[in-house]
């Protein structure tokens, strides 16, 4: 399959995978002399062989790839890099604040660490959180050597004719690639047709904490007021009605926030015991997801003023604001 319109061509990558993620996807993009990739699927032979046969297909080959633009720093989006450079040296873009986390900032991964800890002391997540925090501390150093090899360059707006949004939430660092002229969005996992994107508790370069639920539906609705003809999502089918799915996604939102509110005035008080009630096993079979889902939904109602919050021996109590 490819995609042209006014000599700009669009070669989708489509990996499937047997999750709840559907396909990984990623992107040629051919404008003038340029061809980019964005987007760099799994380290794995799946997303290898389909952007060699992608390529091949369109009678390319890896030499005729230009540059690689990089939506997030996860490592779905990322896996090929070292691999396509070591077979043919092609400068990397990306956000400025993905390459501490691609290259593993002995610093920065340590602020992340310290980072969780307190998140999870302050929402008196105990054991599970504990059981994290050591899961984090083995990974510094057992995953040191999976830090991205190949440079990484800021990006550089005048190496591409694609506007370069800041869409935080779902990751710090993520960016969609916006071309004007033909409503083309690359969102990278801003929006998924058929799940929604989870918001993950993330630092910032700092280690501070940021409100990745809100930022998330900022950069949903920035995104659906450029009116894109069609988004290339980074999972699952290519997005031709981004704004009903902007609703639907917002909806869901206000809708579990409704339910967490409910609870909260029904007595619990804590971040962990909302978590355990709403999520019961899934608090510590899919603990990060889970307080990041939590958190990020606490986030939204204070910034409603539905609710309140004040810290009672190092932990945060909510309490509703109408009581
Ligand atoms: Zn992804």
């Amino acid at each position: 399959m490819k995609i042209e319109r006014k000599n700009h061509t669009v070669y989708p990558i489509i990996v499937p995978v047997n999750n709840s993620l559907k396909s990984i996807n990623f992107y040629l993009y051919q404008s003038g002399n340029n061809l980019t990739l964005i987007d760099a699927g799994l380290h794995n032979e799946e997303c290898w062989n389909a952007l060699l046969e992608t390529l091949k297909r369109n009678e390319f080959s890896i030499q005729d790839i230009t540059q690689i633009y990089l939506t997030h720093h996860h490592i779905d989006h990322v896996g090929l890099v070292d691999r396509i450079v070591r077979n043919h040296p092609v400068p990397v873009y990306a956000h400025p604040h993905s390459i501490p986390r691609l290259k593993r900032d002995r610093d920065f991964m340590e602020r992340r660490v310290a980072f969780f800890e307190t998140l999870y002391r302050e929402a008196d997540c105990g054991e599970a959180g504990e059981n994290q925090i050591r899961y984090l501390q083995n990974a510094l150093q057992k995953n040191e050597k999976k830090a991205m090899q190949s440079d990484i360059h800021p990006f550089d707006p005048a190496q591409i004719d694609l506007e370069i949004m800041e869409v935080p939430g779902h990751a710090p660092d993520q960016v969609s690639f916006f071309h004007e002229e033909t409503g083309w969005l690359f969102g990278g996992d801003l929006l998924i047709q058929h799940i929604s994107s989870n918001a993950l508790a993330e630092p910032d370069f700092e280690g501070r904490r940021q409100r990745p639920l809100l930022q998330h539906m900022d950069s949903m609705e920035a995104a659906d007021s450029l009116q894109p003809t069609t988004v290339y999502s980074g999972h699952g089918e290519v997005i031709y009605d981004a704004s009903s799915l902007v609703q639907k996604r917002i909806q869901e939102i206000e809708e579990k926030a409704d339910k967490l509110a409910l609870l909260i005035c029904e007595g619990l008080t804590t971040a962990a015991g909302l978590a355990k009630s709403y999520y019961e096993k899934r608090y510590d079979s899919q603990f990060p997801l889970v307080m990041s889902e939590i958190l990020g939904h606490l986030d939204y109602l204070e910034a409603k003023e539905r609710i309140g919050k004040e810290k009672m021996n190092g932990v945060w109590h909510y309490h509703d604001k109408k009581a």
